[in-house]
């Protein structure tokens, strides 16, 4: 069954569900990547700070998928905020994928102590005018930070990539966001690992009903939710699993049930604490 699409508010498209690859060892990337485009993966998330860019582009060549069935994210790094930096810095994540085009580029993190997102911004507005970055997006990114690129810039973003799961839904940014058509990526959509979502009672009785994993149940409520996510894996029978979710459906009591999971429940960094 292939995994949707969703059309960003530039008009390229996206399929929802990816594979991602933070923390995944250098050494082993194009191991592991390889795994995940031969189980069928089509989109997949870097950055330029995880170090495996090289591996993730070695992968692709490898593969017999074409480019064009391809969706490959990266990111800016935050010490390359900037305008002649950014540039670099993206001429440089390009060569270690060894593309000519990313589908996706995204600020990591505003780092608004530095106040260098909106000149960055900018920075991106040509790259994705030089068409070597398809769609530009930003990540971690919260509503005053939003407000100030719609203000002061031209290009509304394609993306916010956050950290978000059932117990950390971010409605604030997230209500923002869809409200002036970016789409939400969610980062940690299975918590980490740190926060103990899959053990959560509800989750383990909707994955009873239906015979699934608690995995495949959040990663379902997030489907349902229309949100784009990319968990991790470095297991390629975790990898099948994460992608088999497209033969049943939760319900709207489920869902419910799933979203009362809220609780404030971030693991990761708060993103005016990150420079
Ligand atoms: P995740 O929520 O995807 O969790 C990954 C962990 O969950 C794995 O290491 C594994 O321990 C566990 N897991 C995966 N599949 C499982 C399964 N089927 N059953 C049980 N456990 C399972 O967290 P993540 O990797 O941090 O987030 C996904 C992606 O989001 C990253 O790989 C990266 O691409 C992106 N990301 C972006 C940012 C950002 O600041 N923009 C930050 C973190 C992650």
């Amino acid at each position: 069954i292939p995994v949707p699409t969703l059309t960003f508010n530039d008009g390229h498209t996206i399929p929802q569900l990816g594979f991602g690859v933070f923390k995944v060892d250098p050494a082993e990337t194009t191991r592991i990547v390889s795994d995940a485009l031969e189980v069928g993966y089509r989109h997949l998330d870097t950055a330029a700070i995880y170090g495996n860019e090289a591996g993730v582009g070695a992968a692709i060549a490898a593969s017999a998928v074409p480019r064009s069935e391809l969706f490959v994210t990266t990111k800016l790094w935050n010490s390359d905020q900037g305008t002649q930096s950014a540039f670099d810095a993206f001429d440089l994540s390009l060569e270690k994928l060894g593309l000519d085009y990313v589908d996706l580029y995204l600020i990591h993190w505003p780092t608004p102590a530095k106040d260098r997102y909106v000149e960055s911004w900018k920075a991106l507005e040509q790259i994705r005018a030089s068409g070597r970055a398809r769609s530009i997006g930003v990540s971690n990114f919260l509503v005053p930070h939003l407000e100030r690129l719609l203000a002061e810039t031209e290009i509304v973003p394609a993306v916010n990539q956050i950290e978000l799961h059932p117990a950390h839904q971010q409605q604030e940014v997230t209500a923002f966001a869809r409200a002036h058509g970016i789409q939400i990526e969610a980062w940690g959509p299975l918590g980490q690992g740190k926060y103990p979502l899959l053990e959560e009672p509800v989750v383990v009785v909707a994955a009873e009903a239906h015979g699934k994993s608690p995995a495949q149940v959040v990663i379902r409520w997030h489907l349902q939710t229309g949100n784009i996510l990319f968990p991790k894996s470095n297991r390629r029978a975790r990898m099948i699993e994460n992608l088999d979710v497209f033969d049943f459906e939760l319900s709207h009591t489920e869902l419910a049930t799933i979203s009362a999971l809220e609780r404030s429940g971030r693991v990761g960094s708060h993103p005016n604490d990150v420079n």
